[in-house]
């Protein structure tokens, strides 16, 4: 082996040395509908002021320490519960890593266990990776044929694994559909005092639904979001809420300075213009429910229901389709691979009428 090989295997852990990197494919001239981005940009006189404001911003400064605008701003367009504050993270991803380090506990005595991060699977790919890269078990616990909640297997791998974090999209990616809000209460509650319930609201505006305004009945609820689906993908944003006492602990574990000034005034000048981007997110879902017919119309595809910025389908070669679209120039994400409930299918971003209509075009070609 040369010496850098051999300082990599001195050095590198032999978990992260065994995976593959987080691929995202190179989308340069495709119409990319793989990752769940949305498609309009700010009006053109609102992005002139937002210009502005980012060219008087203090780059020679670091952030205000305790980004209390920011959180202001946040708790009061955003339907967080009178009496609750928020933690601020460089996206969800972030937190999400924050939760995981903060229960992943180091001294193992010989009662103490590794802690565990339950998810129901398929779930989104951060919730295991930020629990294995933070030394904590990731266990999955797969949902019905219909996406569903298994309640009875959640409460039993709850029982059996004593979870210090369960992580819970609502609505779930990559499938698309809302869990039973009372399988989650139930979740919840079976949690109680050992375990933390961290509701993900990643795709709330398309949702509408939401577990913001039940944080005061659960003592162990987190709520989770991020602006990225709403339109501010590139500014990497995320927050979340929860009792004042619980965030505190999450609050050592936060990087200082990991909202970086461009994007606390970016941000602050969006949740000013909230109605723009709520707008923009109506227009998303009536072309969702548009897309969602046209889709159910056609032979052998299967949609599922979604309360997301995307739609998961069932196609009869999930490869082929994705091999055909990729030379329309259409980027979508096959599923196939990642979870045996999700054979042959695929996800799509509901996008503008335009686009959405390439696809639809390019998939009937493909079937
Ligand atoms: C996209 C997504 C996120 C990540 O959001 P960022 O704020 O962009 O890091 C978190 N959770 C779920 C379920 C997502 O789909």
């Amino acid at each position: 082996m040369s010496a850098i090989e051999n300082l990599i295997a001195n050095t590198i852990r032999e978990d992260v040395r065994n995976i593959a990197s987080y691929h995202v494919p190179d989308a340069s001239g495709y119409i990319k509908l793989d990752a769940m981005e949305n498609p309009y940009q700010l009006p053109d006189a609102l992005r002139a002021e937002l210009g502005q404001r980012l060219a008087d911003a203090a780059l020679n400064r670091y952030p205000v320490a305790s980004y209390a605008t920011l959180k202001q701003k946040i708790c009061a367009g955003l339907g967080v519960p009178a009496g609750y504050d928020v933690l601020l993270g460089n996206g969800s991803d972030e937190l999400i890593s924050i939760m995981a380090t903060a229960v992943a506990r180091q001294q193992l005595g010989a009662e103490m266990r590794r802690a565990v991060i339950m998810a129901p699977t398929p779930a989104f790919v951060m919730f295991s990776r930020s629990a294995q890269f933070a030394g904590a078990d990731f266990v999955g616990v797969p949902v019905k044929a219909d996406f569903s909640l298994d309640l009875p297997a959640m409460l039993a791998a709850i029982e059996q694994h004593k979870p210090a974090l369960v992580f819970l999209a609502y609505p779930n990616n990559p499938t698309g559909n809302l869990f039973d809000a009372d399988d989650m209460v139930a979740i919840i509650r079976a949690l109680g005092e050992t375990g933390i319930a961290v509701v993900d609201e990643a795709y709330q505006p398309f949702a509408k639904k939401s577990f913001m305004g039940r944080l005061p009945e659960f003592p162990n609820l987190v709520v989770m979001r991020t602006l990225s689906k709403l339109g501010l993908a590139g500014i990497r944003l995320g927050y979340l809420s929860g009792d004042a006492k619980l965030l505190e602990q999450f609050e050592k574990v936060r990087p200082p300075y990991n909202v970086n000034v461009l994007t606390q005034v970016a941000a602050e000048f969006a949740l000013d213009h909230l109605e723009v981007l709520d707008s923009q997110a109506e227009m998303l879902n009536a072309e969702r429910a548009r897309l969602a017919a046209e889709l159910a119309a056609l032979p052998g595809v299967e949609v599922f229901p979604s309360a997301a910025n995307f739609i998961s389908l069932r196609v009869p070669d999930a490869d082929k389709v994705c091999a055909q679209l990729r030379s329309e120039k259409v980027l979508i994400k096959n599923l196939s691979k990642m979870d045996k409930v999700l054979a042959n299918c695929i996800r799509v971003t509901v996008s503008t009428p335009e686009e959405n209509t390439a696809f639809l075009t390019a998939l009937k070609a493909s079937l």
